[in-house]
């Protein structure tokens, strides 16, 4: 079997140690940076990396194909484990008005919140819907992205949200190899206002839906807002039951607003994340912890909003896996450049370089379910992120420069 040796890097970051120790307890030796470095794989798994001097002599007796990577950087492929990416219209007014000192009800009662994107995507076909999908996936990619989760969430009819757990699925078979698109299904977002309760709307379009797409076997995750007035604890865990029935895994969006002890009821489950935990206290940061469910952290969102931020220094010293994605969405967060976000957030989250690749790379496909990669070490999947720029400091040292080597 042919296999191919990327000679040369100036550096590589392995996240070897990272890797070792399951995301946890980080500290800098876990980085795994190697000067001058060299990766040897082929179309299934990484067979070696080392400094390019120490490659062994049996690979180089065989055929192979050598690519220069002199002056480029390589780390794991970096993942973004949380965007809302189908969507018609935009809210940019309400970006706006935030600005010009309107409050969250005013936004709401003059048209603006999540059933302005639900009515922006309601207009708008699946083809439309798919080519948007499409164009913003590729924008993620071009800073060096490989692997985009989507979930659906903006249609909020059972014919809508049908549509566009289609249009996801339809998204993976466009753009792959090239993205690597996970399909997660996200109907209970918000309870649409002609339902008189969250219960309603589960038993007359969230459940019969995931029935009739886990028949179909397109979803890989499935998500719900947990939050007071949206969905509540019976909600999740009718849902999360269900999901189970069909053999697909759980995230949850968990403790936004207030500490509905959702990161602990997402543990119970197993779930494979629970994402924001703005407001998650020290039992929920125990839970996690104690778990393998990952704690996604949206910084974008906080700062997009200008509202306070997750306690994610408390997470890591609790031995909580920590991702960081970037909830690309219409109204909360309108940014696709995640490097650029987790550039922001490490200082503001007190965390180290280590911890910061680790979010972006190996925590994040974690939170996926994608096991077999996120480090750059012997039998994972060959899976890269390449930047040009002299050293992986650069990267994030110059807040939304572009470095990626698409
Ligand atoms: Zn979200």
């Amino acid at each position: 079997m042919s296999f191919k040796i990327f000679r040369n890097f100036s550096e590589v970051a392995t996240l070897a140690g990272a890797h070792h120790k399951d995301g946890r307890r980080l500290n800098h030796d876990d980085l795994g940076l190697i000067k001058n470095a060299a990766i040897i794989f082929d179309s299934e798994k990484i067979l070696w990396v080392g400094e390019d001097k120490n490659i062994p002599v049996d690979f180089l007796e065989k055929d192979f194909i050598e690519i220069d990577m002199s002056g480029k950087v390589c780390v794991p492929e970096v993942v973004d484990s949380h965007t809302h990416l189908v969507f018609g219209g935009d809210r940019a007014h309400e970006y706006a008005m935030r600005m010009n000192g309107a409050s969250y009800e005013e936004i709401a009662a003059s048209g603006g919140g999540i059933l302005n994107s639900m009515q922006g995507t309601q207009a708008l076909t699946r083809s439309d819907l798919l080519r948007l999908a499409t164009a913003r996936a590729k924008a993620i990619k071009a800073y060096g992205v490989g692997t985009i989760e989507v979930k659906s969430g903006y249609g909020l009819t059972f014919e809508k949200e049908y549509e566009i757990s289609h249009i996801i699925h339809d998204l993976k078979n466009v753009l792959r190899p090239d993205i690597q698109i996970i399909n997660t299904f996200m109907a209970a977002h918000a309870v649409p206002k002609k339902f008189s309760s969250s219960y309603e709307y589960m038993k007359d379009v969230v459940l019969p839906l995931l029935d009739k797409l886990g028949e179909e076997k397109i979803l890989d995750c499935v998500d719900i807002f947990h939050e007071q007035n949206y969905f509540s604890d019976e909600d999740v865990i009718a849902l999360f039951e269900r999901a189970q029935r069909h053999n697909i895994p759980l995230k949850m969006h968990a403790d936004e607003f207030n500490d509905n002890k959702g990161a602990i009821l997402a543990t119970k489950f197993d779930a494979l994340s629970a994402d924001h935990l703005l407001a998650t206290t020290q039992d929920g940061l125990w839970a996690l912890a104690n778990s393998k469910t990952v704690a996604t952290l949206l910084p974008g969102t906080g700062l997009f909003l200008g509202k306070p931020q997750a306690n994610a220094r408390a997470m890591l010293d609790a031995g909580v896996k920590v991702a960081i994605a970037s909830d690309f969405n219409p109204g909360s967060c309108h940014c696709d450049n995640l490097i650029m976000i987790a550039s922001i957030a490490a200082p503001l989250y007190k965390m180290n370089q280590v911890e910061l690749w680790c979010a972006i790379t190996l925590n994040a496909a974690n939170a996926l379910g994608l096991r077999s990669q996120g480090a750059i070490v012997e039998g994972l999947k060959p899976r890269f992120t390449f930047f040009q720029a002299p050293s992986l400091d650069h990267v994030t040292y110059s807040w939304g420069k572009n470095h990626a080597i698409n």
